[in-house]
């Protein structure tokens, strides 16, 4: 009941609905016959009206929901009984990983996908979260391993476009792993509205080490707000919520500019943005040197 409130506040027909409800409720109303005669039928109309609007706004959303379902590349379609287009390197019970699309910013990146088609990470639940942290943890010992940092980013701009949610992980030279900070905080100061409702920057690491820990990013902004965030410690980094989402730069954008700019990429890679394919030459590689790191081996080998 809540839920369907909060989803349909600000739809169209939810108006002439929450009118009829107020009046309903309110005893002068009642007593005064001769306004409830003039008013009734307006009102009748008016009702019926927004009803119509609401299921054919429904309507239309699910629908689109549904479409993006099925053409979803990082969702599991149980009904064709076909996996996600793209390719699977490591499945844990409620997030898997799989290889960012190409071209890649950096070799060797990875992302951290939930099993269930979410909007944002947000609505993630604490298992799937234990699951994208145990990812993170391993990540981080492969990259280090390599001399490497990495950045983990989340573009979640674009809530009404109902993509599959996921953490991009970027592995970066070892030595900018200390400014890269400063890199996001400049972009996000300087993006987006110039007079904006929310605080530009949300210092999710702050949070983190004032006591928040782990749960730093997923008390910090509302899961309805498009955000984008990025992570440089496993607890957290730098949150920015987008005004305007169709303002924001396309896709993965944001954040491939930054991170393009720091390892000196070219102009043409960071405008890329590729998508997936179920066979992937990188994936036999990237297991086998995950493979040593991979906590999703403690599932199947019991
Ligand atoms: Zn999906």
């Amino acid at each position: 009941m809540v839920r369907e409130e909060r989803r349909t506040r600000g739809q169209a027909g939810g108006e002439g609905l929450r009118l009829a409800e107020r009046i309903a409720k309110d005893g002068k109303f009642d007593n005064d016959l001769e306004y409830m005669d003039e008013n009734a039928e307006k009102l009748a109309r008016r009702v019926q009206k927004s009803e119509l609007n609401l299921k054919n706004a429904a309507v239309n959303e699910f629908q689109k929901i549904n479409k993006i379902l099925d053409n979803c590349q990082l969702c599991h379609h149980e009904d064709r009984n076909l996996p996600p287009v793209a390719p699977i390197i490591s499945l844990g019970t409620r997030v898997y990983l799989t290889l960012p699309t190409e071209p890649e910013l950096s070799e060797g990146g990875a992302v951290i996908v939930p099993i269930q088609h979410r909007t944002n990470l947000l609505e993630c639940d604490d298992d799937e979260w234990e699951e994208i942290r145990n990812f993170m943890k391993c990540l981080t010992r492969l990259y280090h391993e390599q001399g490497r940092e990495v950045v983990f980013y989340e573009n979640a701009a674009a809530p009404q476009r109902h993509m599959h949610a996921a953490m991009q992980a970027v592995p970066i030279p070892y030595d900018l792993g200390d400014t890269a900070p400063a890199f996001f905080k400049e972009a996000m100061l300087s993006a987006d509205e110039e007079w904006s409702q929310h605080k530009k920057i949300i210092d999710t690491g702050a949070r983190a080490r004032d006591g928040l820990g782990k749960l730093a990013f997923r008390r910090s902004i509302a899961k309805e707000m498009p955000y984008f965030h990025v992570w440089f410690t496993l607890d957290g980094g730098l949150g920015h919520v987008v005004e305007d989402s169709n303002r924001w730069p396309r896709g993965d954008l944001f954040a491939r500019e930054i991170l393009g700019g720091m390892v000196d990429a070219e102009p043409d890679v960071i405008k890329k943005q590729g998508r997936w394919h179920r066979s992937d030459g990188r994936a036999d590689g990237f297991k086998k040197r995950w493979r040593k790191f991979d906590w999703t081996r403690v599932l199947s080998d019991g």
